[in-house]
């Protein structure tokens, strides 16, 4: 009994070590703007480098990119951007996110204000 617990609490452990980052959009039409000119700009200005392809670990898509507003699903309250394709940056479900990707913070206080 004891060693099947362990068992399971090894298992969270260890996909957290992996680094696998789950995401959910925050359906918000974000009407602030902040002094980058667009979410994708200011997620480029923090980062030094041009997205090359959409966050979501599967997707290939290059075009179209955009900022999207993102919350962690685990411990964590804090709002991000990072850059998505349309498709996914309008999904409802959550997004498994390439563990490379950095998560820019969306408060402008902390960045750019
Ligand atoms: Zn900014
Ligand atoms: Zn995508």
């Amino acid at each position: 009994m004891l060693q099947k617990k362990d068992g399971y609490k090894m298992n969270t452990i260890n996909k957290k070590m992996s680094g696998i980052i789950t995401v959910k959009n925050i359906s918000i039409e974000s009407t602030e703007k902040c002094n980058c000119g667009s979410w994708l700009n200011h997620w480029n200005n923090f980062n030094n480098k041009p997205p090359v392809f959409c966050s979501e670990i599967r997707c290939t898509h290059m075009f179209h990119l955009f900022g999207a507003h993102v919350q962690k699903v685990e411990d964590d309250e804090n709002w991000y951007i990072i850059p998505l394709c349309e498709k996914h940056g309008r999904s409802d479900e959550e997004l498994v996110i390439n563990n490379f990707v950095k998560f820019i913070p969306a408060d402008i206080n902390k960045t750019c204000g």
